[in-house]
């Protein structure tokens, strides 16, 4: 019978927080597997192994695997007995298996009880592979590190490391609610705080009735893609137009989107907290744009209590712009769209908006009943990966 053996990065994790992430990480790696053939996701020493069925979804299995937070890289091989001529072959079917000339072979002992050493068992499995394959030893540059790991009831060969996601199981630190505006920054942003395990609740607004649906189509498709790492995603897709006309109508126009941002956040936090969300995201990055200022980000994120995370705050654009085309966002992102936010906007607005300035600005305005608007309005749809085939998104209403 095949397997998976994953590894994680055990260097991380100290004391109480072990077991609580290798649990997740199992269940995370159930759930991500389910219906391709995995019969038993079982945790040992160190890494978790995959037990596979004949005829099991190997390279769906390793796709999935490889988007599951947690893992720092798996491989896919064999269970041998504790016996280092049933490693030999394996070794060696291992090493037939793929066409290499160089390799190595890398011993961990998570028993030690067991009688060689690990350079005892890279030797006499090495000389075992060469002889076999004629390829040679090469410690610094191998094309191919056969891994075999000995455990107190059995040993597993595999050949060929796969790097995973790195990070943290998504779940093990809680709900966060993401406003996704359907440009490049806000995906990614949702990404880095899956990868430090979070579960990522997405809210979008858009210019309806004033707007086309362009914004929404996008954030439902990059929702969809981000959930290939969460397996489970709920969006909430907001009409925020006639929330911004009625700004518009009533607020100087210099401060138009300090308070539009302030009413997103308003209504995010809600919608967030009915979900058990503990913190806002947003794609902000340090002076990227008139509304990212220090001045700016300190009044707008004072509309709300809850604690607002902005992953991106450090990184400059390029680098954004590289994180979002490894992990496929770039390209929707980049599709043409009205942004609600380029609704009605001022010539020249503020980058040092005052708390005493928006407070007087808001008092033209009936807040909660402006919240209350767009809560009510809110639709939620929920995504699955891999996508239910043909069905549409489930929607309903707050
Ligand atoms: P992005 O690339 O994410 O659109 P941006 O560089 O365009 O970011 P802003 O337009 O200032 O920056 O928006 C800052 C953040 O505010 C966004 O990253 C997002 O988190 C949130 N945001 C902006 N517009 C919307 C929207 N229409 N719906 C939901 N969130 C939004
Ligand atoms: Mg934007």
């Amino acid at each position: 019978m095949a397997c998976v053996v994953v590894r994680y990065h055990e260097i991380a994790l100290k004391g109480g927080n072990r077991p609580r992430f290798v649990a997740r990480l199992v269940s995370n790696l159930r759930a991500a597997t389910a219906g391709l053939g995995v019969t038993r996701a079982q945790s040992l020493p160190g890494r978790i192994v995959l037990w596979l069925a004949d005829g099991a979804a190997v390279d769906e299995i390793r796709a999935r695997v490889a988007t599951t937070f947690g893992v720092a890289n798996f491989s896919c091989g064999v269970p041998t007995s504790l016996d280092v001529e049933a490693m030999c072959a394996a070794a060696v079917s291992a090493a037939r298996g793929a066409a290499m000339r160089s390799f190595a072979i890398a011993t961990r002992r998570a028993d030690k009880a067991f009688p060689l050493t690990s350079p005892q068992v890279n030797a006499r499995v090495g000389e075992a592979v060469r002889e076999a394959t004629g390829a040679r030893v090469d410690l610094d540059h191998p094309e191919l590190t056969i891994a075999i790991e000995i455990l107190p009831r059995a040993a597993f060969v595999s050949a060929g490391k796969i790097p995973g996601p790195g990070g943290l199981p998504v779940s093990i630190s809680g709900k966060v609610t993401c406003l996704l505006s359907g440009g490049i920054d806000s995906p990614v942003a949702a990404h880095r705080l899956m990868q430090r395990g979070c579960r990522v609740g997405f809210v979008h607004f858009h210019g309806g009735p004033y707007t086309d649906r362009a914004s929404r189509d996008k954030a439902r498709e990059l929702v969809a893609h981000l959930t290939r790492w969460q397996l489970r995603s709920e969006l909430w897709v907001v009409p925020f137009g006639d929330i911004q006309a009625e700004i518009v109508a009533r607020v100087p126009r210099s401060h138009r989107v300090v308070l539009y941002r302030r009413m997103m956040l308003r209504i995010a936090a809600e919608l967030g907290m009915r979900g058990g969300a503990r913190a806002l995201v947003t794609g902000e990055s340090l002076g990227q744009v008139a509304s990212q200022t220090l001045e700016n980000m300190e009044v707008i994120a004072a509309a709300t209590p809850m604690l607002v995370l902005r992953p991106l705050i450090g990184m400059d654009k390029a680098e954004i712009i590289a994180q979002a085309e490894r992990i496929g966002t770039f390209a929707t992102s980049i599709l043409p769209d009205q942004d609600c936010c380029s609704l009605f906007v001022p010539p020249h607005p503020t980058t040092h908006a005052t708390a005493a300035e928006v407070a007087a600005a808001e008092a033209l305005l009936d807040v909660a009943t402006v919240v209350r608007r767009g809560v009510d309005a809110a639709e939620r749809e929920t995504f699955v990966y891999p996508p239910l085939a043909a069905a549409r998104p489930v929607r309903e209403s707050a």
